[in-house]
């Protein structure tokens, strides 16, 4: 007994033999960008694999990754079914049918506990496509995290006449605005 509780120690730092460099303490922003990250590996369509976090005042009020809804069949390769839509730029997009969101995810959460996430932020793991966006500008989202970038100049004009902040929190690099 006496063994166990010597040899685990919750402090690092410790001196002596083997005592290595502390680890640098997680900033927020990289906190809850890995949170989003752990998150997005709960998804289950085949097309992306996205996170998403909903935070006021660094608490974690609610989460989300893409997938289908509670209850119907996950995505995998044979049912995963890819539609194409045009934007108004030309370009193409394919999304999946089956699948809502992470945003969207976070939101309908929240929503079914009934908390409120008016004035928070949200951590994502790729920026918002321009339907979501929409959502989190109208649920009162302040500013949008994001680490790898999703056809940003879609939601440019959005994003500037919302005044909804986009910031890029790149786990890669440093934070990036
Ligand atoms: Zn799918
Ligand atoms: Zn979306």
């Amino acid at each position: 007994m006496h063994e166990e509780m010597k040899s685990g120690s919750c402090c690092s730092g410790e001196k002596g033999e083997g005592s290595s460099v502390p680890e640098k303490r997680l900033g927020w922003h990289e906190y809850f960008m890995n949170v989003a990250h752990l998150i997005s590996r709960r998804a289950t369509c085949s097309r992306a694999h996205i996170g998403a976090v909903i935070v006021r005042e660094n608490s974690i009020l609610s989460t989300g990754y893409n997938g289908a809804p509670s209850g119907l069949p996950h995505c995998n390769d044979s049912n995963c079914i890819i539609y194409e839509s045009k934007h108004p730029d030309g370009t193409v997009e394919e999304n999946c049918v089956n699948t809502i969101h992470a945003e969207i995810n976070a939101i309908a959460l929240a929503a079914k506990h009934g908390v409120s996430i008016k004035d928070s932020d949200i951590y994502i793991t790729a920026s918002p496509c321009i339907h979501c966006l929409k959502v989190l500008i109208n649920v009162g989202i302040k500013t949008i995290y994001y680490d790898k970038p999703y056809k940003i100049e879609q939601i440019d004009e959005l994003l500037r006449l919302s005044g909804i902040r986009l910031v890029q929190v790149n786990l890669a690099s440093n934070l990036k605005e």
